[in-house]
């Protein structure tokens, strides 16, 4: 019998990558491609430009690399300069992805390079001018390289847009898009982002993708079966404090990620939790490079258990093990709290993430709630119960206290229209996206 496309997709020798490809696979022990692997690889491999929306954690940085590398080896070229060029948010991301990068192509002989800001400047340039086939790099780095005139992306055969989403919420959209038009005109772009309904992404599809075809795997609205998600509600911040101790030394975990709204916030909570011997660390924005890189590797060997973070570390990262995620401050939306909670529950692994909710951050949890369209489970802490029980109505007909409780119809179709009816009027805009039919597009 003819095996399927379906078959074919299912081991990663059925995807047909090369050789040396699939012997870093194997070291790396992937058994099998994850199905953001399944759907995007083939498609890649001819040389199609994609639009794919992935949850992190789901094996999209694989995906995007091992089809770019199976290019660059089956066509091989030499001294032509950067071949591929991978741009994505944070300096944290853009390591990860040198050292993924690195582990597939432990067998051949591409060159990875690594440009992000806060490294050294001429060692960037001299890189560049090696002839490096394949650049991870931070936007803002790269465009200071090209003021200079370093990188020649004349020759570039793969762009790739990871995260494009956040890229774009940290103000990258001109930087991305002055180095998207800097690059050959011929290469194939592989755009990925968490979520296909930002305006931002679809707008930058369509400037910068060609005839592209669209692959939506991740659903906001899939309930993150990994993840149990709970909600305990907090009379103000000092309860939180008292909540957040409670937690990190009663729960079980290997890691923990404490995830605050501002870096006052984080910086203000590691000394009470160092006072209870809890081995604490943070992460923000504000602190240098070298700190922050000390601090991940603290946090990746185990030194420290506990990390505290801003947004800054929500995204991307990847550290194995986590598998307590506390939000301390409800996040701004529902994006952002896709992100935080994707920390955990990666492949393979279960996690546990819990919101501190109080009053003043109640409609906004309602919010993240209803734009999910999943209700999370309330969970008291008999400890340390608090006054606060959720807004009174509610308090009335026992919906507080979680559990079975329905969404709001009307609430969630509102919302539902609302997105769908900016999609539609960007849709429009683009070129011709060809949707496989067999792949669930983004219903948001
Ligand atoms: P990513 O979504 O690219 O950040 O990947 C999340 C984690 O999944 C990383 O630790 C990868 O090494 C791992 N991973 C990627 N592809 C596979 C696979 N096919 N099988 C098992 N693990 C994988």
């Amino acid at each position: 019998m003819q095996p399927t496309s379906t078959d074919k997709t299912s081991s990663f020798s059925g995807l047909a990558l090369d050789e040396q490809l699939l012997s870093a696979v194997k070291k790396m022990g992937f058994e099998q491609p994850t199905p953001v692997q399944q759907k995007s690889i083939p498609l890649a491999m001819e040389h199609k430009d994609l639009l794919v929306s992935a949850e992190t954690g789901s094996g999209k940085t694989a995906a995007f690399l091992l089809p770019t590398l199976h290019h660059l080896l089956t066509l091989p070229s030499k001294n032509s300069g950067t071949r591929a060029l991978v741009l994505t948010p944070t300096r944290e991301l853009a390591q990860q992805i040198f050292k993924h990068c690195q582990q597939l192509t432990e067998f051949t002989e591409l060159k990875t390079g690594l440009i992000t800001g806060g490294d050294d400047f001429r060692l960037q340039q001299n890189m560049l001018r090696k002839n490096t086939e394949i650049v991870i790099a931070t936007p803002g780095r790269v465009l200071e390289l090209m003021e200079q005139e370093i990188p020649n992306f004349s020759n570039l055969e793969v762009l790739i847009l990871d995260e494009a989403d956040r890229m774009l919420d940290m103000g990258f959209s001109e930087d991305v898009l002055a180095i998207a038009n800097s690059c050959n005109e011929q290469r194939q772009t592989l755009l990925f982002s968490a979520t296909l309904t930002h305006f931002g992404v679809i707008k930058m599809a369509d400037k910068v993708l060609t005839n592209h075809e669209a692959i939506a795997l991740n659903t906001l609205h899939d309930g993150h079966r990994n993840i149990e998600q709970q909600i305990v509600l907090a009379d103000d911040n000092d309860h939180k404090l008292k909540l957040l101790t409670w937690l990190l030394q009663n729960e079980t975990y290997d890691k923990a990620l404490v995830f605050t709204n501002s870096r006052i916030q984080a910086d203000a909570l590691r000394g009470p939790l160092r006072g209870q011997k809890l081995r604490v660390g943070v992460l923000h924005g504000e602190m240098d490079q070298k700190d922050r890189n000390r601090m991940m590797e603290l946090f990746r060997d185990g030194e420290v258990n506990v990390m505290l973070a801003t947004d800054l570390a929500a995204r991307g990262l990847d550290i194995k093990g986590i598998n307590l995620v506390i939000n301390f401050d409800v996040p701004r939306n529902g994006i952002n709290y896709i992100h935080r909670i994707g920390r955990t529950g990666r492949i393979d692994e279960l996690g546990l993430t819990i919101a501190l909710v109080k009053h003043t951050e109640w409609n906004l949890m309602s919010g993240i709630e209803r734009f999910l369209k999943q209700k999370f489970k309330h969970r008291n802490i008999k400890e340390l119960a608090g006054k606060y029980k959720g807004p009174k109505k509610l308090k009335a007909s026992g919906k507080a206290t979680g559990g079975k409780n329905k969404i709001e119809p009307k609430k969630a179709a509102v919302e539902k229209v609302k997105i769908r009816d900016r999609d539609k009027k960007n849709v429009g805009k683009r070129r011709v996206p060809t949707v496989k039919p067999d792949i669930e597009i983004n219903q948001t």
